[in-house]
Order: C-alpha cells, then sequence, then structure tokens
C-alpha cells in the first residue's frame, strides 16, 4: 500500500492569516461540498459559491439524497501575486465522493478551488455549521444580485471568507447496481 502523500505546505496562507487552520478549513471544504450539492438549483449558498459554481452544480440535476465524502485534501495553495488585482489567495481541493441518487451511486472526483481576498483573515470557528453572510453575519438574505440585505455588502470573490470558484472532475461515473432482489427470485 503506497503511503498517503505528505499533507501540502500551507505556509504561504499562514504568513498572510496567522488564524489559518488547516482543520478549520478541510472542516469548512467538507461541509460546503455537502452543503453545495444538497442546495444545487438555490440561492442558499451564494456568498460561498461564485456564479460559475453555482451554475456547474445546478446543471447536475436533481439534488443527491446522500453524499458520503471518502477523501478531501488540499493539494495546492497560491499566494496573489503582486499587482494582480483583485488580489486573492487560492486553495485547491481535490475530493473523492460518492452521491447517492435515486436509484444510482455516482462516484466523483473533483477538484474545487476557493479564492479568498489576500486582505481577508479566517475568523473563530464556529461549532456549528451554517452559512451566514461573510461579513455580518446574519442570515444569508440577498437584497440585490450577491448584496447581503442585513450589511449592505456585495460578497463578490471571497472579499470576506473564501468562496468556491470553479470545479473541474477529473473521473465520475456511475457504479453498477446490484441486480436487483425481484429480478433475481424471478418472483
Ligand atoms: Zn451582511
Amino acid at each position: 500500500m503506497a503511503s498517503p502523500p505528505r499533507p501540502l505546505d500551507l505556509r504561504p496562507i499562514l504568513l498572510r492569516d496567522g488564524e489559518f487552520s488547516r482543520a478549520v478549513f478541510e472542516d469548512f471544504a467538507f461541509q460546503l461540498y455537502s452543503a453545495a450539492h444538497r442546495h444545487r438549483g438555490d440561492d442558499t449558498l451564494t456568498p460561498y459559491l461564485s456564479e460559475t459554481a453555482a451554475s456547474q452544480l445546478t446543471k447536475r440535476g436533481a439534488a443527491p439524497q446522500q453524499i458520503v465524502i471518502g477523501t478531501l485534501r488540499i493539494d495546492n495553495v497560491a499566494t496573489a501575486a503582486p499587482f494582480v488585482v483583485p488580489a486573492v489567495d487560492k486553495i485547491r481541493v481535490r475530493i473523492e465522493a460518492t452521491l447517492l441518487l435515486a436509484t444510482t451511486a455516482v462516484f466523483a472526483v473533483e477538484t474545487w478551488t476557493f479564492v479568498r481576498s489576500a486582505r481577508a483573515q479566517s475568523r473563530p470557528p464556529t461549532s456549528t455549521r451554517t452559512w451566514p453572510c461573510p461579513n455580518c453575519g446574519a442570515p444569508w438574505e440577498r437584497a440585490a444580485a450577491r448584496t447581503c440585505a442585513h450589511c449592505g455588502q456585495n460578497v463578490e470573490v471571497g472579499r470576506f471568507d473564501w468562496e468556491r470558484v470553479v470545479r473541474s472532475t477529473r473521473r465520475s461515473g456511475a457504479q453498477p447496481d446490484r441486480p436487483s432482489p425481484s429480478m433475481a427470485a424471478g418472483a
């Protein structure tokens, strides 16, 4: 058995944001992956998914009934390059999961990229994960497009918290269903 790959060095992010925690970020990505699939097509997660990411999810059809994440790991980090506007840091995460749909199970390997403003700082983690406005913390309610109805701030492109921008699926396929018991019994 091959040993698992060594965890990626996150010092570039830590130099900017002393409060950044790998465990907290991985938990955030884990929770967001499940929530984003469950909420395909609605706007619960608007502050956390770019329009591109949200539309990619919507195009995948009905939400799975259950999501089982096998592995999730950070496979790349990139801090903002000088003179590039907007200045964003990026974290790429590779996720292997099984999505259980009504009649089939889909095995997916997805690469999700998260961006956040290079000026943003991590906040203390909360024990129960909800998806509020990343600026004021109020339950997400949109005033217009991607503007919070409570604080009036536009939450565009990871200004306040990590936002997932794009996805690429490396591999995805249906797993063969077991033969149906009723057919096997010939009843
Ligand atoms: Zn707000």
